[in-house]
């Protein structure tokens, strides 16, 4: 059988991601990896988990172990109404007004689902997280993508783009914002309270919706927070994206859709199609976590323990690199990422065959692009790998920057 001639033009297109190519690499033995935005697993609660888990299988059987509805479990929504306040001081949230999702990666999906066509327009930020645009692809939008900056997305460009957009008589077909404006994927920075609420003027301006993900906003290690986009435009204006996969654990695979009831109606209709439900079992185990414990709390050890992490990463390239000019970095107030730029002539994929011989992995700038186009940045997740290996790893990334220099 043919298969090219039998598969779908989603199909067709369908592509194994850049990152999962790269990441193949890092399992060899001796290799350092910045690669994977993968959470340490230490700050798993694993011992808490398996005593809900035995417990919530044995006494709640009837419950967990079989189907779910579509909106997910309530008692879940209770504790995530209480979650939301704390966390964001959102408040008014009903349980119309919430999805549970088989990770924040489906509530993407999802949303493309509902708003994307082949003649929509996506406005995404430059870097973009990659699930995010490989989300997105599978009804073929079109993107406009809109440069970071150190303070979050450039909302002058932003505004020239819109109004471009507008005079061209395009605007009616941007579906969305799509922004991660707390310790973005890949690039590190936050949005500045300034430019949140320039965004949402535009926004308002144009009538235009802005999706805003956030799965890492509750692991700030330094700096205040600043109020999410939903607290302060609301459902009106705003989706929020949430995820338990960072602060929780990524197995539990549970994500959320907050939002206006019309819109989260929408997105459990296009759940039902896809899953039917997300897993009763895991609904529960994080519902019965959240009761008994204060995940703030919780979460602390994780925090420090990243914001080590961090440190010795950041300290690491100011004693290696600052002596290349044009090198320069983020330095995240939270999250998992550093996000590095060399200098003009570089290119971080073309590098990465030295960075294989060298057995160091990171995700060449391209990956974050919708266009594939060359990029001069690179990913660094100081997560995973322990202090020294993140010292040493730095020093490869060196020599492999030196030794690419040279050619
Ligand atoms: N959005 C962003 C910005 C992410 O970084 C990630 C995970 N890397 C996700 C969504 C998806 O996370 P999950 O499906 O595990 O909730």
């Amino acid at each position: 059988m043919d298969l090219e001639s039998k598969l779908s033009e989603i199909g067709k297109n369908l592509r194994s991601s850049l990152i999962r190519e790269l990441l193949k690499y890092a399992s060899v033995p001796g290799s350092i990896s910045f690669g994977g935005g993968v959470p340490d697993p230490e700050t798993f609660p694993r011992h808490e988990l398996a005593e809900i888990a035995k417990e919530v299988i044995e006494k709640d059987y009837k419950y967990t172990l079989q189907y779910n509805t579509t909106e997910g479990d309530d008692e879940l929504a209770k504790q995530m109404v209480k979650l939301l306040e704390k966390a964001y001081g959102i408040t008014g949230i009903e349980r119309e007004n919430l999805l549970f999702t088989t990770g924040s990666q489906q509530a993407l999906d999802l949303i493309a689902r509902i708003f994307l066509d082949k003649d929509s327009i996506c406005i995404a930020e430059f870097p973009v997280y990659l699930g995010a645009a490989s989300a997105f692809r599978i009804n073929f939008p079109k993107f406009e993508t809109i440069p970071l900056q150190d303070d979050g997305m450039d909302v002058d460009y932003l505004e020239k783009k819109l109004k471009e957009l507008d005079e061209k008589g395009l605007v009616n077909q941007v579906k969305f914002i799509y922004t991660v404006p707390t310790f973005h994927n890949p690039a590190g920075v936050t949005m500045s309270l300034e430019k949140r609420k320039r965004l949402i003027e535009l926004a308002e301006k144009y009538d235009i919706l802005i999706l805003e993900d956030d799965p890492y906003g509750m692991l700030r290690f330094e700096g205040e927070n600043l109020p999410s986009l939903y607290k302060l435009a609301g459902p009106d204006r705003v989706v929020l994206l949430n995820t338990f996969s960072k602060i929780l654990t990524p197995g539990l695979r549970l994500g959320i859709i907050i939002g206006r009831a019309d819109i989260v109606r929408k997105a459990t209709l296009a759940k039902q199609a896809a899953d039917l439900c997300s897993p009763s079992l895991n609904q529960r185990i994080a519902a019965r976590y959240l009761e008994r414990y204060d995940l703030f709390e919780q979460l602390k050890p994780g925090i420090e323990l990243y914001r080590k992490k961090k440190n010795t990463m950041i300290k690491a390239l100011e004693e290696n690199f600052s002596d290349i000019p044009g090198a320069k970095w983020v330095n995240p107030q939270g999250g998992l990422f550093v996000w590095m730029t060399l200098p003009e002539g570089f290119d971080t994929m073309d590098m990465f065959e030295i960075a294989k011989e060298k057995k160091i992995y990171y995700i060449p700038g391209q990956a974050f692009t919708v266009d594939d186009s060359v990029s001069t940045s690179m990913r660094l997740s100081f997560c995973l790998p322990p202090e020294e290996k993140i010292i040493e790893g730095v020093k490869r990334l060196k020599e492999v920057v030196v030794e690419y220099g040279k050619k």
